[in-house]
Order: C-alpha cells, then structure tokens, then sequence
C-alpha cells in the first residue's frame, strides 16, 4: 500500500500539540504535546502503540527543539518513510485565506501580516511552521485555517457597525474560529442523518474550553458567534464572551484598569472562572453545583442561558433549524449541560430524550432528541483529521 501518513502540527505559544494520522484508516499512529516550552521544565508527552512515553527536554529548549526530538522519534519509530506532508494549523487567517493552501513564501507573508489579528496564535503557528520546514525539508507543508470555513460570511454578518473605514484600512470585523471543527462535524451530521446539502439548517456548538456557535446553511458557514478574536460570543472557560463594550470605559476610567488587565480580564478571569469563583473546568463546575455550590450553580445556569440564545438567533439567518450539533470537550461529555440547553428550545421543536441524551458521551455520538427532524445529535469532533485529508490532497496536487 502507498505511503500514507501526515503529520499535523498545533503549535501554541508555549506547546506543540502534535499527530501522525493515517488518512487511509483514519486512525492515529503516534499523538503527543510538548510543553512548558521555553520554560524551565519541557517535555514532550507522546503516546504510540497504545503505550504513553515521557521525554524530558532541557531548560529552556523551544520550538525548534521540540520539532528536533519529534523527528528523531519519527525516525526511531521508522514512521518517517510513510510520511507524505506535514498540516498546520494556524489560528487565523484573515480574508487572505478561504481553504486550505500549501505554505509557500507567499502564504508565510500572509500568515505575517495577520499576525496583528492573532498575536498571541499565529506568530507560534509560524514557528511550527518554520522547524517543520527545517527538519521535513522534502516534505509538502500546508496551512489549515480556523478561519477559514466562516469566509463564506456576508458583510451584513461579519461587519460590526463601526466606521467602515475601521474594516477597510485595518480589516476589523468578524472572521470567527474553529472554523475546522465546526466544518467537520457538519460534514459528518450530513453523511450519518443523511441530510441534502443543499437544503439543510444546522447549528453547530462547538463547547471546549473556548466555545463557539455556527449557523451552517446548504452547508456553508452563514454566521458565527465569535469575531475579530475569539473573545467575542458565549460565556467559556475564562472569557467572558459578549459584553456591553461600555464596561471597557469604565474599568479603565472609574477602576483605573490598564487595557493590558482589561484584556486579562476578559480572556483569563471571566466567564465559568469568573461567575463560579472556583474554576474554568466545566467538570468541577458540574461536582461543585451537585454538592450545592450556588456559584457554580450560577456558572452553568448562565453559560446554559447565553447558549440557548445564541442558538435560537441563529434560526433566523437559517430561516429555523433542523440539526443542532453539540461538540468539543463539553458538548461531546456532558448530558447536563445539554439537557438544560435543549430544554429552552422547546419552542423550536426540539425535545431531549433523557435515555439517549445520557448515552451519548465519552466518544459515542448518536440523536439525542425523540425526534429525528429537527433534531439535537452529539458528533465528536475530529480537527486532526481534517488537517491531514486537506494536507494530503493539497500534497498530492503538485
Ligand atoms: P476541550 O477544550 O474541547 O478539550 O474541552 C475542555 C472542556 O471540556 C473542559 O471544560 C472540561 O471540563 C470539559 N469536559 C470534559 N469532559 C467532561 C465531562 N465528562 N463533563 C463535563 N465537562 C467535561
């Protein structure tokens, strides 16, 4: 059989998360993260052949580094000659990029010239991709965009109601992100519910650490709920997501906030952190409130709340819904969180089936609604595995 893996690089600012897929069976041959990168204790977890190894780097050792000892693992594992082109994922995009494209001088420029809108993703995505190309110099490098897939955006949907010269010299208005997932598991609720592509309303949730809403028409992005960063839209982990922008004012003129601790506020200190005063992980968020934690409890009535709204709006660039899609780490795992979302969209047709609701976790994906149009569905999401099918195509089109 021809040769047929891909590696697929997430590089953060102080990790790589990374994979070796094989895109004829789909499964993951290799899957690890380096991190503390920079920092005074790096390593690089990875996991093959069922078994999890440790490899601990030296103070200090970055990127480069990282991608160094992955090679040599690749080629201790004799992975190496199967190899057919490494993915990247870059966070944004701009309006430069709607698909997937190989990396060339040009595409790095690009990616540069973005990285104002991005500044603490893309300028470590261009490290990955700088190692990458050092140490897989033969190899096709391509660049998969979590902006991408939103690019089919119309300017009534992706412009804020600012200057239009804000959007003109500096290309400020909405692009939206996770873009990949959102792509992915709308791709696969069309393939399993057997839905025609050119006539289908779906809202997709993705609900990680961040979270995002999108409305996928004849299966292109129409609308999003995040914007120029990924700051914007629902309640997460630590964002606050939406908020009077009026707040800004006053913390800075009444509260004497700097806008570098405004920023700290809204990205690191809010949302599910924020209300609960506890954590930003939903898990805890759930054990606390179960134990009567009323703050917590809050948390979760609000993130529930928020997203019920968000989702209920977007049936009007939909024009109703036929398919809403729960993904990410919460959506994928957690049956409460879910239940009280479905149960505020009564009104749109939508009823959970309590047996099916709480079957649908760990991985297994299934309808979690009595009825199967419209219909609620929990499909896990697989963005490693969009990357290495794009980086394959893309590779095999030279
Ligand atoms: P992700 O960024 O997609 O890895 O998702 C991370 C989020 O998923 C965290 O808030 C986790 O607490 C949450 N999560 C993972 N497993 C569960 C679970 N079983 N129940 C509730 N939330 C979960």
């Amino acid at each position: 059989m021809s040769s047929s893996h891909v590696l697929v690089l997430n590089c953060g600012s102080s990790s790589l998360k990374f994979a070796i897929i094989d895109i004829h069976s789909g499964s993951e041959v290799l899957s690890g993260l380096a991190e503390c990168l920079a920092e005074q204790q790096p390593l690089i977890k990875y996991k093959y052949d069922g078994e999890k190894q440790t490899i601990t780097l030296s103070a200090g050792d970055a990127h480069q580094v990282a991608i160094t000892r992955l090679v040599e693992l690749v080629k201790h594992l004799n992975l190496d000659k199967q190899l057919i082109a490494v993915g990247h994922r870059v966070v944004h995009g701009g309006e430069h990029f709607t698909h997937s494209v190989r990396i060339t001088p040009e595409v790095i420029e690009a990616i540069k010239q973005t990285s104002a809108l991005a500044p603490l993703h893309n300028p470590a995505n261009l490290l990955g991709i700088e190692a990458a190309q050092t140490a897989f110099a033969a190899l096709p490098q391509v660049a998969v965009f979590d902006t991408a897939f939103h690019q089919s955006m119309e300017p009534t949907a992706f412009l804020y109601a600012l200057p239009y010269s804000l959007y003109k010299e500096h290309g400020i208005r909405r692009y939206g992100f996770h873009g990949t997932s959102h792509y992915y598991v709308s791709t696969q609720a069309h393939k399993i519910l057997g839905l025609d592509k050119d006539n289908s309303r779906i809202v997709s949730a993705h609900l990680g650490n961040g979270c995002s809403v999108t409305a996928i028409k004849n299966g292109l992005s129409v609308d999003t709920s995040m914007g120029l960063t990924p700051l914007e839209g629902l309640m997460m982990g630590t964002r606050s997501g939406d908020i009077d922008p009026g707040i800004f004012a006053f913390l800075v003129n009444q509260l004497k906030y700097s806008p570098t601790q405004v920023d700290l506020l809204l990205n690191k200190q809010s949302g599910l952190l924020g209300i609960s005063e506890l954590s930003n992980d939903c898990r805890t968020i759930e054990e606390a409130a179960a134990q009567g934690h009323e703050q917590a409890q809050l948390a979760l009535d609000i993130f529930c709340y928020r997203l019920a709204k968000q989702i209920a709006a977007f049936a009007v660039p939909l024009g109703g819904l036929d398919t809403l899609i729960f993904t990410g780490g919460i959506g994928e795992n957690s049956d409460e969180i879910r239940r009280k979302v479905v149960s505020q969209l009564g009104f749109l047709g939508l009823t959970l089936d309590n047996e099916k609701n709480l079957a649908a976790r760990f991985g297994q994906l299934g309808i979690i609604t009595t009825t199967n149009s419209p219909c609620a569905v929990v499909i896990p999401t697989n963005e490693e595995w969009v990357i290495a099918t794009d980086a394959a195509t893309i590779a095999q089109e030279q």
